[in-house]
């Protein structure tokens, strides 16, 4: 064999398993397609984050002249913002590259094909491995209505060279609303379509309500059971016809309806990798595939698509090959935030969750924080927790508010520890904040919500 191990994608499951396990003394190659660091440092989490950093100053102008600020602001500049973005990007992803390079990696540019259970080729090269991990990531899916070629997807908000002055963004999930939301802090004209009667399915319904309250205060046009029918060019840009009977026009439509395990063109069906009805690469708890030499990792497998769990599991798959140290990686208590603004934090079960396993009480506080009553803008926060009655044991923790990703990741340790209710009570709070209610959290909730069923 050529080398121990062939991992194809260099994205954040990909790099951390070729590097821990060069670290070990493998032997490593890796092949990546188009951008050494892969979705998160260069069309993901990274540049969108910088985008929503961006987008949270309007809001913080505003908010600076009840303090007594005397602020003027000119307006914006997307070309300089695109421009410090994009070289943060570009420094960040040769950081990962260098850091395989420092590791001892050997790196091949171009697609990566299956050969056989031992066999990669990338163009006329062939390299053979004992091991070869598939780490390939996940694509945005197109809607499929007339004029979907029309639509942007993600990739392309970090392409746009101007800022569109009215958007139309389809979808409500993540990368809808946080698309939708620092759009709308840059100073576009919003308006969000979700086929539903209420966006981000799978978080706690409290959470979902109150961040459709705040997005619309501050001025987003969202729009539940409403889909887009077709998108039309106009001379002027897109008329977008929704299926409630609304006809909006825009410079740019944005389709967030989703994304799909990337696998075309990977010879999987040659070499008998199994996958399931939407192309996700079907793994064991080892993460090991239909083909006992052939792992996958990360989005391609398609089960919590967020990039900790990704380099977690291409950690953990090293260790087990390579540092003599098997481990898995568990997807219970993995605690999310959406990036919009207020950001949601969240892990655990949510109340919905939680009570189709058994009785449980709920914990709730919703309040202005101090910063607004100064500024008079109607934002409340919104903290919860989800208890199990026998035990006492917290199931889920949820907020909505400032701060609130930075709050959930370490209320996600107690979570992992298995703290009870009792345990976050005898917790002394950090006063004054908003975090300090999850351990002064008093209030049950009165009635279970209405319909649990979602
Ligand atoms: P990827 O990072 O997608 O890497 C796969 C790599 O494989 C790519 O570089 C690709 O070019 C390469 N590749 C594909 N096919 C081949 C081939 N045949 N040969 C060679 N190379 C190939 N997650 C969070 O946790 N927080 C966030 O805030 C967040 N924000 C996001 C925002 C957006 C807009 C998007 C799209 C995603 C976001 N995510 C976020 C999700 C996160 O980016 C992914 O979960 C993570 O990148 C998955 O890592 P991966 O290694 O599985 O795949
Ligand atoms: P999501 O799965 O989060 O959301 C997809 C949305 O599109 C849902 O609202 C879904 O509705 C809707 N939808 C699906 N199919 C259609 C259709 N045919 N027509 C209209 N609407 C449709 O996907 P995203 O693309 O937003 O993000 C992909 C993944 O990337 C996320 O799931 C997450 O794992 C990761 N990510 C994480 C982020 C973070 O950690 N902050 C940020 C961005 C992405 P319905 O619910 O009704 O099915």
């Amino acid at each position: 064999m050529d080398f121990d191990l062939f991992v194809i994608g260099a994205g954040s499951a990909g790099v951390r398993c070729a590097r821990v396990s060069a670290g070990y003394g493998a032997r490593v190659a890796i092949a990546e397609a188009r951008h050494w660091g892969g979705t998160c440092v260069n069309v993901g989490c990274v540049p969108k984050k910088i985008m929503v950093q961006a987008a949270e100053y309007c809001g913080a102008f505003e908010d600076a002249r009840a303090f007594g600020w005397d602020v003027d602001v000119r307006g914006h500049n997307w070309a300089v913002l695109k421009a410090r973005r994009d070289a943060e990007v570009s420094r960040l992803s040769g950081l990962y590259r260098h850091l395989l390079e420092g590791a001892g990696v050997t790196l091949f540019e171009g697609h990566a094909t299956l050969i056989d259970a031992h066999t990669v080729a990338i163009g006329e090269r062939r390299a053979t491995a004992r091991y070869i991990v598939i780490a390939t990531g996940a694509e945005s899916v197109r809607p499929s209505i007339p004029g979907a070629e029309h639509c942007l997807l993600s990739d392309d908000l970090f392409l746009l060279s101007a800022k569109p002055n009215r958007a139309v963004v389809l979808g409500g999930g993540y990368i809808a609303c946080e698309f939708a939301s620092l759009l709308n802090g840059l100073g576009t004209e919003v308006h969000q379509l979700y086929r539903g009667p209420l966006f981000l399915r799978g978080f706690d319904r409290d959470i979902r309500e109150a961040l459709a309250e705040e997005l619309r205060a501050d001025g987003i046009d969202l729009r539940f059971d409403a889909d887009a029918e077709r998108i039309e060019r106009t001379r002027e840009g897109f008329l977008v016809v929704s299926s409630d009977g609304r006809a909006i026009e825009a410079d740019a439509v944005f389709a967030a309806i989703g994304r799909r395990p990337k696998v075309a063109a990977l010879g999987l069906e040659r070499v008998g990798v199994s996958t399931d009805a939407k192309g996700a690469i079907l793994v064991n708890e080892a993460m090991q595939t239909s083909v006992p030499s052939i792992y996958a990792l990360g989005d391609v497998t398609d089960r919590l698509n967020l990039t900790p769990v990704a380099t977690a599991q291409g950690h953990a798959l090293a260790d087990t090959l390579f540092g003599g140290r098997p481990r898995r990686v568990s997807l219970e208590n993995v605690p999310t935030a959406v990036f919009t603004t207020p950001p949601i934090g969240s892990v655990g079960l949510t109340e919905e969750e939680a009570s189709n396993r058994g009785p449980v009480d709920v914990y709730l506080a919703r309040f202005r924080p101090l910063r607004h009553t100064m500024t008079g803008r109607k934002r409340r926060t919104l903290i919860k927790l989800v208890v199990e009655r026998a035990s006492g044991r917290v199931l889920g923790a949820h907020m909505l508010g400032e701060d609130a990703p930075e709050i959930i990741q370490g209320i996600a340790i107690a979570l992992v520890m298995g703290a009870t209710k009792a345990d976050f009570d005898r917790t002394i709070g950090v006063h004054p904040t908003a975090a300090e209610e999850f351990v002064t959290l008093r209030t049950l909730r009165p009635e279970p919500l209405a319909d649990a069923a979602d």
